[in-house]
């Protein structure tokens, strides 16, 4: 591999969920910048979805919106079905959508535990699960946990609850689809600067960091980059950290 490269992508096609914000908007832009056509999947926020694939195209860049929930099945069947028929046979899959519902343990209902659970568990094993079927051999697959399921962190019982049960989906899946050369690996983020962290706890989050400040989008997406890499041909089955020593 030639160092320096920044074209390693070419000829690659990425799915994105929740791309039309935050972390996944930068992750989608990261692969896009590296050569990768890249499938931006949002829930709800059309506007920001075509504003991501308009940033892309205007910097050379492919990309395309793709509307749909990953809580669904018939969505993410759907989802990945539209992803193939406009750009081809998935090379990477990121499964980045997720939600929090912020609350201490005694409060949270049922309703919190199945919304937070939909989203975050069953989305990663509906999207992983496809991807597991259909991307090409050497292919990528990226879960998006979080670095909070190493520490000790009051108000997010639920949501790390369900990040745990991603991390275990994607040690189960790696075993499986190895053969093909096909990676599969949960990137942890911690505090990073998106409309998931609460304001009360920005400053807070930046205290806890050795660096004293949150994560940009950015510093996330480049470790998924790599990790989404033909260089990171040799990791899988792990849970990388990009969390400014949060955990
Ligand atoms: P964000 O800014 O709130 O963006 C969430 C994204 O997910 C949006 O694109 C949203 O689409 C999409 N989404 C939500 N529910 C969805 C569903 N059911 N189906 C499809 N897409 C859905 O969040 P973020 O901070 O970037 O978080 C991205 C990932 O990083 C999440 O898995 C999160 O748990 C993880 N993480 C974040 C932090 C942090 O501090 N920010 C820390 C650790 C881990 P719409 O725009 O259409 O609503």
């Amino acid at each position: 591999m030639t160092a320096g490269t920044l074209n390693d992508m070419a000829g690659k096609n990425a799915l994105v969920t929740g791309a039309s914000r935050g972390i996944g908007r930068a992750i989608a832009e990261g692969l896009a910048a590296r050569g990768a056509a890249v499938a931006v999947n949002y829930v709800s926020n059309k506007d920001a979805a075509d504003s991501v694939v308009a940033a892309i195209t205007a910097a050379g860049g492919r990309a395309v919106a793709i509307g749909g929930d990953v809580s669904s099945e018939e969505h993410v069947a759907a989802m990945f079905q539209q992803a193939e028929t406009e750009l081809g046979q998935l090379d990477i899959v990121v499964a980045n959508a997720g939600i929090v519902i912020n609350k201490p343990f005694a409060e949270h209902t049922v309703e919190d535990f199945d919304k937070t659970f939909e989203t975050n568990a069953r989305g990663a094993f509906l999207v992983l699960h496809q991807a597991a079927a259909r991307i090409r051999d050497n292919g990528r697959i990226i879960a998006i946990s979080s670095g909070g399921t190493r520490m000790l962190l009051p108000g997010t019982t639920l949501y790390l609850a369900s990040k745990g049960a991603l991390e275990q989906i994607v040690r189960g899946a790696a075993m499986e689809v190895g053969h093909r050369g096909v990676t599969v690996n949960t990137v942890s983020p911690g505090f990073t600067d998106t409309d998931l962290l609460t304001d009360d706890f920005r400053a807070t989050a930046a205290d806890m960091s050795p660096l004293g400040r949150v994560g940009t989008p950015e510093e996330v997406a480049a470790v998924v980059t790599f990790v989404a890499s033909p260089a990171a041909s040799w990791v899988t089955a792990q849970n990388i950290g990009a969390g400014g020593g949060v955990f």
